[in-house]
């Protein structure tokens, strides 16, 4: 157990590592902020920060030495240099949820193997993969990098075969996966301590714009919420086969033969900040009590339902109008530069 008072390291310094470092702070706990960029939003909320690169190994000794506990927000680190934490502290959740997640083909391979269904997929390293794979799964489909992409970034819809011939590939790998028509996206977002205690939050339903999370909205639909538990399950399954410790997220299509397995997230996610005022225990709150071995809080409901919109690029400019509606609990994430498509904070309302 690690109590409060100690630090926790978090690599990653967005806003889910700041989110992270308020509830911290709640606990009693301090923070430092490992991350690349010089102008961190998460080391604004915290007591320390490193400024290095994620595959400085000397740099992430020091600074393990200086936690005693390790986790990231961003899951596009590369989790070899990652070892030179492990003689210092330890690392949570563990590095092959990271290896595991940040490849969406390690991914879709990893659920399969535990009876998941994610949509048909192909590996792309050739415009005569790409070939095969439309002719093998057909189209409409979408061509995504493997590694490094989110928010819709990273990926071309290929209406027709004809698409596909004309498209210039980029150097990098690459899967195909075919469309998958569905009813409503939905997500599951769990917790789990190294004794595999788990706990499930609702399932919020997502609604996506540009393939960036506009609103998550909970109570989900019926049709959601009839294909939770089968979803959940397949979660909890990750979470043991990984010997997770720390929030987990899965992505879901809910579709008519039942739930289809998108994409997980060894982290705290989007489709969750309602959880904050919605829930007893945020999953912030709930990620370092896992993280540093406190019981976990209860993830009942605070309200009938809850909405969270998120603020994007422009959207941030509204704030004075969302502050008129004394209802609304606004979060800002204290980003200088406004860009389209940024995510820049979020807006959540309860339903009393
Ligand atoms: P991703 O980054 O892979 O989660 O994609 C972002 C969004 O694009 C998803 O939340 C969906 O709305 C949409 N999308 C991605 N892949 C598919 C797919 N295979 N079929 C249908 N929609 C998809």
């Amino acid at each position: 157990m690690i109590p409060p008072g100690e630090t926790i390291g978090i690599l990653g310094g967005g806003q889910l590592g700041r989110m992270i470092a308020l509830a911290a702070a709640n606990l009693g706990y301090r923070c430092h902020v490992f991350a690349p960029e010089a102008d961190s939003i998460a080391a604004d909320v915290c007591a320390q920060f490193t400024q290095g690169a994620y595959d400085d190994e000397a740099a992430l000794a020091a600074f393990a030495a200086q936690c005693a506990v390790v986790t990231y927000e961003f899951e596009n680190v590369a989790a070899a240099p990652l070892a030179a934490i492990a003689p210092h502290a330890p690392l949570h959740p563990p590095a092959r949820a990271l290896e595991v997640a940040q490849d969406r083909v390690n991914e879709k391979s990893f659920v399969e193997g535990l009876g998941g269904r994610p949509a048909p997929w192909a590996q792309v390293d050739s415009a005569e993969d790409l070939r095969a794979a439309v002719a093998r799964i057909g189209t409409p489909g979408i061509l995504k990098t493997r590694r490094d992409g989110y928010d819709g970034k990273g990926q071309w819809r290929i209406m027709q075969p004809a698409d596909a011939d004309r498209l210039e590939l980029p150097a990098k790998p690459l899967i195909y996966e075919g469309f998958v028509t569905f009813q409503a996206e939905f997500s599951v977002i769990l917790v789990r301590t190294a004794t595999g205690d788990v706990r499930f939050w609702d399932s919020a339903e997502n609604v996506h714009k540009n393939g960036i999370l506009d609103r998550s909205t909970v109570p989900a639909a019926p049709v959601i919420l009839a294909q939770v538990e089968d979803a959940r399950a397949l979660a909890k399954k990750v979470a043991d086969a990984l010997e997770y410790v720390g929030v987990l997220t899965l992505e879901f299509f809910a579709t008519a033969d039942g739930p289809v397995f998108n994409e997980m997230a060894p982290r705290v996610h989007n489709s969750g900040h309602w959880t904050i005022e919605g829930t007893l225990t945020s999953q912030f709150e709930n990620h370092v009590r896992a993280i540093c071995g406190l019981p976990l809080g209860s993830t009942a409901l605070a309200a009938r339902g809850v909405v969270m919109d998120n603020l994007i690029g422009d959207d941030a400019h509204d704030w004075p109008k969302i502050l008129s509606d004394e209802a609304n609990h606004l979060h800002l994430y204290g980003k200088a530069a406004v860009r389209p498509g940024r995510k820049m904070g979020h807006v959540t309302r309860l339903v009393l």
